[in-house]
């Protein structure tokens, strides 16, 4: 059934699960933890990694295990690993090939979650992490590097700042030390950007936004495109000499270019458990089967609201990378022609008390700390996310004190537009 040749839209509703004659046309919660086996010798065939099959949730689940095989083929990639929240796919995603006395580089432009990750966690683990600005010039990526340095990190398009991460560039510098890429796709999604196409090595994604859609299930996925040469880099030990924990496998050897893939589920997911539930893997298909309408619908309305705002004398500015005109618009035309996703921030004039003011008088839009889902939300995020700081340490942070993040949903448009004005019509 599966087709390398359909279009994204097809993929969405028909990879992942194929039923055998008589079975479920529906994909099945296998809301099990574990799986039976008639002969010891079949089990252990499993645990030596010698067959592929179930026997345990934690490392691989029927119903997960659909989603992981529509994820891949909407990435391009060789496979997937989901995982229990976005947070655990970036965590195992790193943790995979870097070590204590390890170092990483990330652009600057990251979710909060995710540069606490590399600011805190890991470097309690003993992982350094070198932050370059996400426009940083060729010059300023190759000064980050180390002789220990084992990966390069970056976002499509940040959270929330929109950012546009420039692949082409960060992939030829992370090559040429011979190390991976490996690119956050959360916002924009297979739909409307495919990392590997231009040169990223691995993707993750937290599909609690835009691939769920619905803001029902946590989660997060690992795909590997099976394009970067571990054996060839030299510097990936745990890939290419023997895994004592697994009868003295050699990942590279044994499983080719889906190497760093399966060493994530079966020594990570083995080890850490950040496993996801039977039912949110279900869930998570469930939304898949119509991102592909979904998106564009995020991209149309958002760019609506943009240009009714932009029109609107109480708005002080607007920022959306489809916008032309914006900073970010030649490089989000080249990576996401079609549109980068519903996410725009504007600023209101009268500053920070009106931009709060603002939220309160909004009915449609919901305060969420939410973004990209099918619902319209808002936030403010010098009232909330950031109102321990004063205007100069928002400032440090990139964050204006009059800035509103709009996650343009896909009710219609005109209701949305009608919200905000009716918001303003109250300060
Ligand atoms: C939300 C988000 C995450 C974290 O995902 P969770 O599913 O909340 O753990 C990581 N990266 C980006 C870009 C996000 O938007």
């Amino acid at each position: 059934m599966s087709n390398p040749n359909w279009r994204l839209g097809t993929k969405c509703i028909q990879e992942g699960w194929e039923p055998k004659s008589g079975e479920a046309r529906v994909l099945p919660i296998y809301q099990s933890t574990t799986f039976r086996y008639e002969t010891a010798e079949e089990m252990g065939d499993l645990f030596d990694l010698k067959a592929a099959g179930f026997f345990y949730t934690r490392l691989a689940n029927p119903t997960t295990d659909a989603v992981e095989r529509k994820v891949a083929a909407l990435e391009g990639g060789v496979g997937a690993v989901m995982t229990s929240a976005g947070m655990a796919a970036t965590t195992m995603s790193i943790v995979n090939i870097a070590h204590a006395g390890d170092h990483i580089i990330s652009s600057s432009a990251v979710y909060g979650g995710t540069f606490n990750l590399f600011y805190k966690t890991l470097k309690e683990l003993g992982i350094d992490c070198t932050f370059v600005a996400p426009d940083a010039t060729e010059a300023e990526l190759e000064a980050a590097f180390r002789p220990n340095t084992r990966l390069v990190f970056g976002e499509t398009l940040s959270n929330p700042s929109l950012q546009v991460l420039d692949i082409e560039l960060f992939a030829k510098v992370a090559h040429a030390h011979q190390v991976p890429l490996i690119v956050d796709n959360t916002f924009p999604t297979p739909i409307n950007c495919r990392p590997f196409e231009f040169g990223a090595d691995i993707v993750v994604h937290s599909t609690s936004k835009y691939l769920d859609g619905h803001a029902s299930a946590l989660g997060g996925i690992i795909v590997d495109s099976g394009r970067f040469d571990w054996a060839a880099a030299g510097k990936y030990p745990e890939l290419t000499t023997p895994d004592e924990t697994y009868h003295g496998i050699v990942y590279t050897e044994h499983f080719g270019n889906a190497a760093y893939i399966t060493k994530c589920r079966t020594h990570l997911m083995r080890d850490l458990g950040m496993s996801p539930s039977p039912m949110n893997g279900w869930l998570l298909s469930q939304g898949i089967d119509t991102l592909h309408l979904r998106m564009p619908r995020h991209c149309e309305n958002a760019m609506k609201v943009a240009k009714a705002l932009q029109a609107d004398d109480r708005i002080a500015w607007v920022s959306f990378p489809d916008l032309e005109g914006d900073p970010q618009h030649a490089l989000a035309k080249k990576y996401m022609p079609n549109g980068t996703c519903g996410v725009i921030s504007f600023g209101v004039k009268g500053g920070r008390e009106s931009a709060s003011k603002l939220q309160s008088h909004l009915k449609l839009a919901a305060i969420a700390t939410h973004v990209a889902d099918l619902r319209t939300c808002v936030l403010h995020p010098a009232s909330t996310t950031h109102r321990q700081m004063n205007d100069e340490q928002l400032a440090e942070a990139g964050v204006r004190p009059d800035l509103v993040r709009f996650s343009v949903g896909i009710e219609d448009a005109d209701d949305i537009i009608a919200d905000i004005k009716q918001a303003l019509d109250q300060l």
